[in-house]
């Protein structure tokens, strides 16, 4: 072994380190259909928090930058490690570490997946609302750092607002809990939301406390289908005007639906161009009554309204989910970046997003979180060709500038990472400034994944 392998294996145990890194695995994300691939010294699995200090401590010393890694599925490269890194793996922080269902409450490590915290919460008859697709791989530290989304979060919230109070390992080497963990706390200044979506470039995140809700009763979806993108999009905003909060407010354009086509479960509608899917919950009479007035503001419209029954909700969240993968699968590789648009400017960004594809010849879809405005604008390429993903890494920085010239943001949910740093870097100055400050004083060494969310001063 190296002496930096020698050095972690006496902090973790030997067993816990791999060096060289064997596993290409370890030094791929979410992006990797867009090939981008990394390199590491080593990887790193502690076992408790207090390991992972020591490691940031020993890292710290000897100036070795870390790379945090949950479930390694996020879209921004931001677990992709820097070359001369250690990739810090948090899939052994797994215990639960308070459950309290009398307080809608629940404390778990970091490297507890998203999926297994929505189970437990059901098993005490309560809900974690946030919702992010990838939830059977993703870590809820993984969440946290990026703040994560998914459809439900736009009636509920990202996955900030459901946390109370984090343990984490900040980049001087301190382990820290924010505060009580209880719903209301301003005992200090809220080092909590600084923590939240900052991609691991300030501490790593090795506890939360999350607030539960009681399981909605009943969730009913309505999916209603358009000829256009501009009636689709005007149907999100008369949703919007119903008077009533959808649980969820989905849209897909036609590239999207003609990939997640075959998955659906039951039929969808022929010369579908974009797909609207909304969802009122709450007890059974109540959402039953929004529904109906969501569906009465889409179906003027619309040129097809399906409205399934309860029992077909859970289903249609299963397709929607796998919609990622299904528009992967056309052409074996895809370019998808989460721009995020006031919503009255939907349609002109899905629109402006097709007409860019059809200048770089290639297929283009977008999808998304429409009630957040927040679009996958995705480019699809054939992964044999080179050339195609040359086109679409070029085109990317174009769909930011679109975001920008539409009053909107670079990134919705999945984050700056690598992949968006040159963007994130055209912002104010003051604000960057200000940012540098922020993060030098929680990371004196520059350790902590450097690179990624946030650019130089
Ligand atoms: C099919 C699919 C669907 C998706 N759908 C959604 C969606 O609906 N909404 C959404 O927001 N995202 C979505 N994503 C993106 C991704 O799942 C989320 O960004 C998720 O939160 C990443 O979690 P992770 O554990 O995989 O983190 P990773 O990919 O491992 O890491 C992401 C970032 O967080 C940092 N990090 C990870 N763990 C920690 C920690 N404990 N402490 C500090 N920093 C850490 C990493 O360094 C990196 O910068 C989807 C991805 C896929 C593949």
């Amino acid at each position: 072994m190296s002496p930096l392998a020698d050095d972690l294996a006496r902090l973790v145990g030997a067993d816990w380190v791999e060096a060289p890194v064997a596993d290409r695995g370890w030094l791929q994300d979410g992006t990797e259909s867009a090939a981008v691939v990394g390199a590491a010294e080593a990887v790193v699995r502690p076992g408790t928090a207090e390991e992972v200090r020591d490691v940031v401590r020993w890292a710290g010393a000897h100036r070795v930058p870390l790379v945090p890694r949950g479930g390694g599925t996020g879209y921004a490269a931001g677990a992709v490690p820097v070359l001369g890194s250690v990739v810090v793996s948090l899939d052994r922080l797994r215990s639960v570490r308070e459950r309290r269902p009398e307080r809608w409450s629940i404390a778990v490590e970091a490297g507890v997946t998203t999926a297994e915290v929505r189970r437990l919460a059901r098993e005490d008859a309560l809900w974690f609302p946030p919702d992010p697709g990838a939830g059977e791989q993703s870590q809820i530290g993984g969440n946290v750092a990026t703040n994560a989304g998914g459809p439900h979060c736009f009636k509920y919230g990202v996955t900030g607002r459901w946390v109370m109070a984090l343990e984490a390992v900040l980049g001087t080497g301190e382990l820290v809990r924010t505060g009580a963990g209880l719903p209301k706390d301003v005992s200090t200044l809220d080092l909590r939301s600084l923590l939240v979506g900052s991609e691991g470039a300030l501490g790593i995140v090795t506890a939360v406390w999350l607030r539960l809700i009681p399981e909605p009763e009943a969730r009913l979806p309505v999916l209603a289908v358009f000829g256009s993108a501009r009636d689709g999009a005007d149907a999100v905003s008369l949703a919007m005007a119903s008077g009533v909060v959808p649980s969820a407010l989905e849209f897909l354009d036609r590239g999207a639906i003609e990939a997640a086509r075959a998955t659906y479960p039951g039929v969808l509608p022929a010369d579908a161009e974009f797909a609207v899917l909304a969802e009122a919950d709450g007890t059974l009479t109540g959402a039953t009554a929004e529904r109906d007035l969501i569906a009465d503001m889409l179906r003027p419209t619309a040129s097809d309204l399906i409205a399934p029954g309860p029992d077909e909700a859970a289903p249609i969240w299963a397709w929607r989910d796998g919609v990622s993968l299904g528009v992967l699968a056309r052409h074996g590789g895809k370019l998808s970046e989460d721009i995020a648009v006031p919503v009255d400017r939907l349609a002109e960004a899905v629109l402006a997003v097709r007409a860019l594809g059809d200048e770089i010849g290639l297929e283009t879809t977008s999808w998304g979180h429409a009630g957040d405005g927040n679009l996958h604008a995705s480019f699809m390429f054939d992964r044999s060709d080179p050339r195609q993903l040359e086109r679409a890494t070029a085109a990317a920085p174009r769909l930011f500038a679109l975001a920008r010239s539409l009053g909107g943001s670079i990134t919705g949910e999945h984050g700056v990472g690598r992949f968006k740093a040159e963007a994130a870097a055209e912002q104010d100055p003051a604000l960057l400034a200000v940012q540098a400050r922020l993060k030098a004083v929680l990371d004196p060494h520059g350790i902590m994944n450097p690179g990624a969310k946030v650019p130089p001063g």
